[in-house]
C-alpha cells in the first residue's frame, strides 16, 4: 500500500478517532472555512433552525469527515453517514431520510458518485423536507409523499466539477478545503503525539509536517511510522535527524513525494517531453487509475508548482526538472 495515500485504512480509522477533533476549535488551519462555519452554525443555532446543506469538497485527507462530524456536534444533533456507492436506490436514501431527527446532520461522503435516481429523491428532500419515493412496481407501483424533518446534508466530494449542477445549486453553503501549511500540520503533529503519548520535539514535528504533503490524514500516518522507527533505532523520542532518517527509510523524498509521485513526473518528463500530455496516456503509462492521478496525486504537485494543466493536458514545470536533476529539452517549454 502507498504509505502516503490519502485515504484511510480500516485499522487507521480506529486509530484516528482517538485524535481526531470534535470542536471547531480544535480544527486546524482552514481558517476561512472556520470563520465561516462558526458564524453559520451559531446564526443557525441562534434562530434554533436546522443549518443549511454544506457542500465540502477538497481532496482526500484533507478534513472533510472530520469538519462533517464538528458541525453535527456543534449544532448539537446527531450525525448519520452514509456515501454516494452505498446508497444504491432511492428506498436506501429513503430509509436514511426517514430516520433522521430535527436538526440532525446527513453526511454523505463521495456525494458525486449518487446515482441519478437517488439524485432526484434527494431534491426534493433538500429543497422542501419533502420525501416522494415509488414503491411497488407495474399496476401495484403507487408513489408516496412524507415530510421530513428539517435536517442539514453535509455532502463531501474531491472535485467540486464532479457534482451535476442541480445537485451543486442546492447546498446553502460550500466550502473548500486546502492543503495545509507546514505550521499547522507541525500542530496537528504535536496535538496528535501529545494525545497519543508521542515524544516529539519541535523541529522534529516540522520535519514530518514538511513531508505530510499538505495533508492532516498524512501527517499522523507519517507519525506512527517514524514513532516506530524511534523506538526501534534510538531512544523513542522523534528529532529532527530521527524524522529525516526514518523518511528516508520509508522512501519519502525531501519535497513528501513518494514513488507515485516521482513516478508521475518522470513518466511525464521521460515519456512525454515533459509533456503536455492527456491524462489517460499518462495513466496508461504509470498504470493507476486516471481518477487517482486527478484527486489524489495532481491536485498537491499542482500546488506545489510541479506541473500545470493545460487545455492541451499536462505539463511538468522546471521545478520538476530541477528536482530530478535533469536538463530541459530546449524546445522553449518550461
Ligand atoms: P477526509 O474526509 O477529507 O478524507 P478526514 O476528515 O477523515 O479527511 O481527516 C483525516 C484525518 O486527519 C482525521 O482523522 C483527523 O485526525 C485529521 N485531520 C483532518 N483535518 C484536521 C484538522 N483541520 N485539524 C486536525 N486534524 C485534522
Amino acid at each position: 500500500d502507498r504509505l502516503i495515500s490519502a485515504r484511510a485504512g480500516e485499522y487507521e480509522e480506529v486509530q484516528d478517532r482517538a485524535i481526531r477533533p470534535t470542536l471547531l476549535a480544535e480544527y486546524v488551519g482552514q481558517p476561512t472555512v472556520r470563520e465561516q462555519m462558526d458564524i453559520f452554525i451559531s446564526a443557525a443555532r441562534g434562530r434554533q433552525e436546522a443549518l443549511d446543506h454544506v457542500l465540502i469538497f477538497g481532496p482526500p485527507g484533507l478534513g472533510k469527515t472530520t469538519l462533517a462530524n464538528i458541525i453535527a456536534n456543534e449544532m448539537g444533533v446527531s450525525i448519520k453517514t452514509t456515501s454516494g456507492p452505498v446508497l444504491e436506490k432511492a428506498g436506501d436514501l429513503a430509509a436514511m431520510l426517514t430516520n433522521l431527527e430535527e436538526g440532525d446532520v446527513l453526511f454523505i461522503d463521495e456525494i458525486h458518485r449518487l446515482s441519478a435516481a437517488v439524485e432526484e429523491v434527494l431534491y426534493p428532500a433538500m429543497e422542501d423536507y419533502q420525501l416522494d419515493i415509488m414503491i411497488g412496481e407495474g399496476p401495484a407501483a403507487r408513489s408516496i409523499k412524507l415530510d421530513l424533518p428539517p435536517f442539514t446534508l453535509v455532502g463531501a466530494t474531491t472535485r467540486a466539477g464532479l457534482l451535476t449542477s442541480p445537485l451543486r445549486d442546492r447546498f446553502g453553503i460550500v466550502q473548500r478545503l486546502e492543503f495545509y501549511n507546514t505550521e499547522d500540520l507541525t500542530s496537528i503533529i504535536l496535538r496528535s503525539a501529545r494525545l497519543s503519548s508521542v515524544s516529539v520535539d519541535e523541529a522534529g514535528a516540522f520535519e514530518i509536517a514538511r513531508r505530510s504533503r499538505g495533508t492532516p490524514r498524512i501527517a499522523n500516518r507519517l507519525l506512527r511510522r517514524v514513532r516506530d522507527f524511534a523506538e526501534v533505532r534510538s531512544d523513542g523520542r522523534i528529532t529532527s535527524d530521527i524524522a529525516d532518517q526514518a523518511l528516508n527509510m520509508l522512501k519519502v523524498d525531501n519535497q513528501g513525494f513518494d514513488h507515485m509521485d516521482r513516478r508521475l513526473l518522470l513518466a511525464m518528463i521521460e515519456k512525454f517531453d515533459g509533456g503536455p500530455v492527456g491524462v489517460e496516456s499518462l495513466a496508461a503509462a504509470i498504470s493507476e487509475e486516471r481518477g487517482t492521478i486527478e484527486d489524489v496525486l495532481e491536485p498537491f504537485l499542482i500546488q506545489q508548482g510541479y506541473m500545470v494543466r493545460t487545455p492541451r493536458g499536462r505539463m511538468v514545470t522546471s521545478n520538476a526538472y530541477q528536482h530530478f536533476g535533469v536538463i530541459p529539452p530546449k524546445s522553449g517549454r518550461e
